[in-house]
Formats: C-alpha cells, sequence, structure tokens
C-alpha cells in the first residue's frame, strides 16, 4: 500500500486554499438485502494536494463515483477516513463543486436559474443582485452569457455541460470533483471542452479531482493521473504527467510524450483487467 501525494503547482492561492482532499485507508462495502456485502473500493491511500489537478481512470464498477461520492460527503466510507483541508469529512462536503456524471439540469428552470441553484442553498447569504451577477459572470465564463434564458432542452449536449459546469463553479468553490463530465460528447468537442476547463484552472486554480474512463484525457488535463483496478476497486498505478499545456491542445496530445504514457497506462490497465477477488 502506497501514500500518493502531489507535489502543488506554483499559482495564485494554492497554499493558502489548503483544499486538499485526503483518503486514508479507505474502503467502501455496499450491503443490500437481496445481495451479499459487495466491496466496491478497497484500502485507498491516495492524497490530492492543494491547487493540484487529479484524474483517476479505470474501468467501470471499479468505485470512481463511489470516491467521489465519499469526498462530497454524500457517502461514507466503511472503513478508514476521508479528509478535506485536513478535517474529516462527516456531512455534504459544501467547499467543492460536484459535476456529477449526468448533467442533473432542472427542465422546468432557465439556463440562468439552475445555474443559480448552488446559491439558493442554505449558508449563501447574498443579496438577489449579487447573486444575478454571480450567475452572469458564471455564464460568461463558459461562454454562454447569450443562452441564460434559454431552457437545458433548447441546448446542445456540449452547452449543458458547459451549464452544468457553470453551476459547479457558481459560488466559486476551492475543489472541484468531475465526475465523467465530457463522457458523452464527440471527441471535438471533448477537446474544446477540456481546453476550457484548462484556461478557466489557468486563471483560477482549484484542486480538481477528475473522474475518466478515457486515458488520453486523464493524461491530457493531469498533474498526476492515478489508475484503478476493479474487484475490487483499488489503486494499481499512480504516473506523473508532466506536460506543457500553454500552447495548443491538440499538438500536446500528438507529442511522443502523450503516446508513451497512454501507452503505459494502457498496458497497466490491461495487466489489472481480470484480476480475480483477492487475487494481488
Ligand atoms: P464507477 O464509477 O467506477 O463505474 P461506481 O463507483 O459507480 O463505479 O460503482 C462501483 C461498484 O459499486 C459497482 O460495482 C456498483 O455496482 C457498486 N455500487 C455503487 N453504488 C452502489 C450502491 N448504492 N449499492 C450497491 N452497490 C453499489
Ligand atoms: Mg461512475
Amino acid at each position: 500500500m502506497s501514500t500518493v501525494a502531489v507535489t502543488p503547482q506554483t499559482g495564485a492561492g494554492a497554499e493558502e486554499l489548503g483544499a486538499g482532499i485526503g483518503f486514508e485507508d479507505v474502503s467502501k462495502v455496499f450491503v443490500s438485502a437481496e445481495s451479499d456485502a459487495f466491496t466496491a473500493i478497497e484500502s485507498i491511500d491516495l492524497t490530492i494536494e492543494p491547487g493540484t489537478f487529479v484524474t483517476i481512470v479505470g474501468p467501470s464498477g471499479c468505485g470512481k463515483s463511489t470516491l467521489l461520492n465519499m469526498a462530497a460527503g454524500l457517502l461514507k466510507p466503511s472503513s478508514g477516513t476521508v479528509r478535506y483541508r485536513g478535517s474529516p469529512v462527516t456531512g455534504v462536503n459544501t467547499d467543492v463543486g460536484y459535476m456529477t456524471q449526468k448533467d442533473n439540469l432542472l427542465p422546468w428552470r432557465r439556463v440562468e436559474d439552475n445555474v443559480r441553484l448552488p446559491l439558493e442553498m442554505p449558508g449563501h447569504h447574498r443579496s438577489r443582485a449579487e447573486k444575478t451577477a454571480m450567475v452572469e459572470a458564471q455564464l460568461a465564463r463558459v461562454g454562454l452569457e447569450k443562452f441564460g434564458r434559454r431552457y437545458p432542452a433548447e441546448l446542445s449536449g456540449g452547452m449543458r455541460k458547459r451549464v452544468a459546469l457553470a453551476r459547479s463553479l457558481v459560488y466559486d468553490p476551492a475543489t472541484l470533483l468531475m465526475d465523467e463530465p465530457f463522457g458523452a460528447l464527440d471527441a471535438q468537442l471533448r477537446l474544446s471542452l477540456q481546453g476550457q476547463l484548462l484556461e478557466l484552472l489557468r486563471r483560477d486554480r482549484k484542486t480538481v479531482l477528475f473522474v475518466t474512463h478515457d486515458i488520453e484525457e486523464a493524461v491530457m488535463l493531469a498533474d498526476r493521473v492515478v489508475v484503478f483496478g476493479a474487484n475490487p476497486g483499488r489503486i494499481v498505478h499512480v504516473e506523473d504527467v508532466h506536460l506543457d499545456r500553454s500552447g495548443d491542445l491538440v499538438a500536446a496530445r500528438r507529442s511522443p510524450e502523450v503516446a508513451e504514457i497512454c501507452g503505459r497506462l494502457w498496458s497497466m490497465l490491461e495487466t489489472h483487467e481480470e484480476t480475480p477477488d483477492g487475487d494481488r
């Protein structure tokens, strides 16, 4: 079992934010009336340092969403400790923005009112005008300033994803949890949204824990890629990535470095694909 830590990138506010996430020997067992206890993830030791971008990549069912739900405080670990800013997570973690696997936009609310939703939760004591300004600013950041009055059904898939991103950023959380946010989109749109996300983070550094099943996406975005195996979900490999992302993402994607890392991660996933329970 190894402890995984990431060195923070230099950037405004990273150290002072202190918004790191820690998983200490975390396991999650699901128990239901119909079936035997099922170990979804086992003995996860992982530290996401403040201001770093960590991606988790692994096959379907290896516990990626379960891990994010625990960081968000929506699920409790069966054993071990999940920490945020150094303290155990004991309830819903309101300091994080969570972009879930489904965009969960409310169809009866306009785009602007969907983005406003987190500001309506208890604890956001701001005036109506302030909230409106925050919503407008966020929509502008994702390039949707002209679409606030539309309903979700009137948007394309990529626009819906951008609304969901704006909603998870609207109260300026120190940390972003993202669960396969661009999964269902075509390759071109995905690339464009990846670029937009990196651009947003360049201006305003946050701690990011990003889940994907796409190895190339994991490598393109992260300071560190954590590869999960399934049955039970566990860490099988950790890869530090030092890509120059200041220029064109398309060019960076074609670099031999990316090909080499992706090849290595592919073989890691293949090696651990069919490992039966307990055979490690
Ligand atoms: P991933 O996001 O990597 O696809 P999940 O975290 O959604 O995986 O699920 C991991 C495993 O735990 C899966 O086998 C899933 O069926 C199981 N699981 C997830 N949530 C529950 C639950 N509430 N009850 C029982 N089993 C669950
Ligand atoms: Mg999932």
